[in-house]
């Protein structure tokens, strides 16, 4: 741990500190405030939860994304002497506060820009946004390598893998296995899965995050994104990252040896324990994630994702070995289907029929920087717009 001007104590920033992933790290980082100095804490629009967080751990700087609640977080923390700053370039200079930890849980495209920022100055990152690696796995490992910054993944799959993978003798590992509970629709067939409902895939009203994980989990485009990211982040190529259905979430990830050994991380899907574990690194942290009960639930079933049933992995596959833009374009027009069928304009079956037509007809490139890959997004999303335009309305069917 670096000596700082604060003694001893660990510098963090938290991106994302009001959802989900940010309030059990802000809880974790409470648990012993001792051992932390908090440099920023930053939301999109919840101004009072973050002016809460920052006068409970006594953070340096306050930032709020919509630069219209500015008044809003500066009467919130009258009083204390907590920074506060508003604005999406405000976001990123957050990141670039010389913390030595940041927590990157921004959701969606928001992410990328603070992410890559606390790279380009060689903090350690605990990725729980897993998109920051489908977009720009490549430009976030070359800048990881060039600062010295250090990726910690903290969800999923990707942070099991890391638990049991053995970095200093790589030559060792014969594959890499990714879990996915399946989704909602696992036992449906296809005349099945094309009349589902929003309800459905979305049960009850929630968190715009929860419709559209909702909605990756029952295609298992989350596995696909899960399998980018893997292979990316561990340097993996794409034929030695298999996948299996495992309906219990107990394991989300194996590394299989090449003397037959395979290692897991064995838990409950509680977001706490991988976090802590971030947080923690190298060490281990108390956490309150809940145990998983060996005699209750140890019941365990593994089995091969149906591809023709489940298109979404099989194109997350297809656009990693594309390389250049192919993730990109998976991604971008993965938003924008998903976005239709929660506004109920296309159906279920209709998502990948807007990524394959998409990934068809775009163009790879091989983006350069930044801008690029904004630029590749932006056009991936025009173009996937058209596509949706193109599909009958589901009401008219
Ligand atoms: P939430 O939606 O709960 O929280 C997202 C956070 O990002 C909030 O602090 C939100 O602020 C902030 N935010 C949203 N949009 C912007 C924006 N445009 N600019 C700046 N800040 C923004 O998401 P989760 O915590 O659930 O997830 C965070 C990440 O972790 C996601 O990428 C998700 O896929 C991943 N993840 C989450 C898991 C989970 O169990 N929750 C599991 C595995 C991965 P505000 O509250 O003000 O809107």
């Amino acid at each position: 741990m670096a000596k700082t001007e604060t003694g001893s104590k660990r510098r963090v920033t938290v991106l994302g500190s009001t959802g989900s992933v940010g309030a059990d790290t802000v809880s974790l980082i409470a648990l012993e405030p001792e051992k932390y100095a908090v440099e920023a804490l930053t939301a999109r629009r919840n101004v009072k939860l973050l002016a809460e967080q920052a006068k409970r751990l006594k953070a340096r700087r306050a930032v709020i994304a919509d630069e219209s609640l500015y008044g809003d977080l500066k009467d919130a923390l009258a009083g204390s002497d907590i920074g506060a700053a508003a604005g999406v370039t405000a976001v990123i200079e957050a990141a670039e506060m010389p913390a030595e930890w940041v927590m990157s849980a921004i959701v969606g495209a928001a992410g990328l820009e603070p992410t890559l920022a606390a790279a380009r100055r060689g903090a350690t990152i605990a990725l729980a946004d897993k998109g920051c690696m489908v977009r720009a796995g490549p430009l976030m490992m070359e800048l990881a390598r060039k600062h010295g910054a250090t990726l910690l993944p903290a969800s999923g799959g990707q942070a099991a893998i890391f638990q049991c993978f053995d970095f200093e003798r790589r030559e060792g590992i014969a594959r890499l296995i990714l879990t996915a509970s399946g989704g909602p629709f696992r036992t449906f067939d296809r005349a099945a899965m094309a009349g589902v409902a929003l309800e459905q895939v979305v049960p009850r009203p929630t968190r715009e995050t929860d419709a559209k994980t909702s909605v990756d989990n029952a295609t298992m485009m989350t596995l696909g994104l899960e399998i980018i990211g893997a292979a990316r982040l561990f340097d993996m190529p794409e034929e030695k990252i298999d996948a299996l259905v495992h309906p219990q979430s107990a394991v989300h990830g194996l590394v299989e040896y090449v003397d037959g050994s395979v290692l897991t991380r064995f838990g409950s899907p509680d977001m706490r324990a991988p976090i802590a574990h971030a947080l923690g690194w190298p060490k281990r942290l108390r956490s309150s994630a809940a145990r998983l009960d060996l005699l209750t639930g140890a019941s365990l079933t593994f089995h091969s994702p149906d591809m023709a049933r489940f298109p979404a992995p099989r194109l997350a596959r297809a656009a990693l070995r594309a390389g250049g833009s192919g993730p990109i374009l998976l991604n971008a027009a993965n938003e924008v289907a998903v976005e239709a069928f929660l506004r109920q304009r296309i159906g279920f079956l209709d998502i990948e029929r807007v990524l394959e037509t998409t990934l068809a007809y775009l163009p790879n490139h091989v983006p350069r920087d930044i801008a690029d890959i904004r630029a590749i997004e932006a056009m991936t999303h025009k173009f996937a717009l058209r596509v949706v335009s193109l599909i009958p309305p589901i009401f008219m069917r």
